[in-house]
């Protein structure tokens, strides 16, 4: 059940997002070190299992239908492939493997596929996560008991702002798939994106309905819009970097234990946007050279950056150890 708690008000949150930036970034650094190691970056790998023709109109996404989008519609992919590809994420380090289809919900007919490659990324020893668009209770249990660990559904924006970029949903409805999926034992991933047209208000107000749930989500991507060309949003202006990282330090603080993905955008960044995003508590990133159908950093990209920061990509063991010790 998703309760607001009083710990964060807006009044409160935005104090905190206002602070001087030395100041913000000390407090969210501080905050970190007490809940993570502050040299460990957890990976996870991201597949698109269904990719294009979509029937949301979600204004950001080149995969929406109602968006023009002259990307084809692919259908479900085989359970063989995305276990091969799971493979392969695995064996280059990645922990989490994320499974991504564009849908407004599954069908029936999608379950059994679904369950046999939760199933078998399971058994290879990774966290399984997913985002497949609104969900029933009949197929949240069922991913809960093949196995899901991760049941990805961004918020995106504020309640307020949401209709201005998605139509064909509403704010609520996006809740109460969250609802169902944190009743059934399943941990929520939840973020959004930064550049949509929103004002920080809207930012601020995203991440406290996040910090205000009961529990907060266990992970919180924040994504910077990369404007697709044909979409609504392709024109947008691009986001003020120490804006961004204003957000990251303020979802850090707002939500002291949870991973903070780094996400969409990432390869528009420079290297020291992303080592003072790391700073403000981002601990989270995506690798491999897409994000669906955006672009990400290649892994040599973000090897050398890791080296260059001194930092690690979190293992299974260590994860299991920041988990025990929450
Ligand atoms: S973001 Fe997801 S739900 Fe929205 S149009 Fe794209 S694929 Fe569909």
């Amino acid at each position: 059940m998703i309760i607001p708690h009083s710990g964060w008000t807006r009044k409160s949150a935005q104090a905190v997002h206002d602070l001087p930036l030395m100041d913000l970034l000390f407090r969210a650094q501080t905050v970190h070190r007490e809940n993570f190691d502050p040299n460990k970056i957890q990976t996870s790998k991201l597949l698109s299992i269904k990719t294009g023709g979509c029937a949301e109109d979600c204004a950001y996404c080149s995969q929406s239908a109602r968006n023009g989008s002259t990307l084809p519609a692919s259908k479900l992919i085989e359970v063989q492939r995305v276990l091969a590809e799971a493979k392969k994420a695995r064996d280059g380090g990645a922990t989490r493997f994320c499974m991504g289809a564009a849908w407004r919900e599954p069908k029936p007919r999608d379950m059994p596929a679904l369950i046999a490659m939760v199933e078998g990324v399971k058994a290879m020893g990774m966290e399984t996560c997913m985002t497949l668009g609104m969900l029933d209770d009949t197929q949240v249990v069922q991913l809960r008991d093949a196995g899901l660990d991760y049941y990805n559904h961004n918020i995106d924006t504020s309640e307020r702002y949401y209709s201005e970029v998605i139509t064909t949903r509403t704010f609520a409805d996006r809740i109460d798939t969250m609802n169902r999926v944190q009743e059934a034992g399943i941990k929520v991933c939840s973020g959004g994106i930064l550049g949509m047209g929103e004002h920080t208000g809207d930012r601020i107000d995203m991440l406290l309905t996040l910090a205000n749930m009961t529990p907060p989500p266990d992970s919180v991507p924040i994504n910077m819009l990369m404007p697709q060309a044909d979409t609504p949003l392709a024109d947008a202006e691009p986001v003020d970097p120490i804006d961004f990282v204003r957000i990251i330090a303020t979802a850090r603080i707002l939500m002291p234990k949870a991973y903070v993905r780094l996400s969409a955008g990432r390869s528009d960044m420079s290297d020291e946007m992303q080592a003072m995003c790391f700073f403000a508590g981002a601990n989270s990133i995506f690798v491999g050279e897409t994000l669906l159908t955006a672009e990400n950093p290649e892994e040599d990209t973000d090897s050398i950056l890791f080296a260059k920061l001194g930092l690690q990509a979190e293992t299974a063991e260590d994860h299991k150890r920041t988990e025990a010790a929450e």
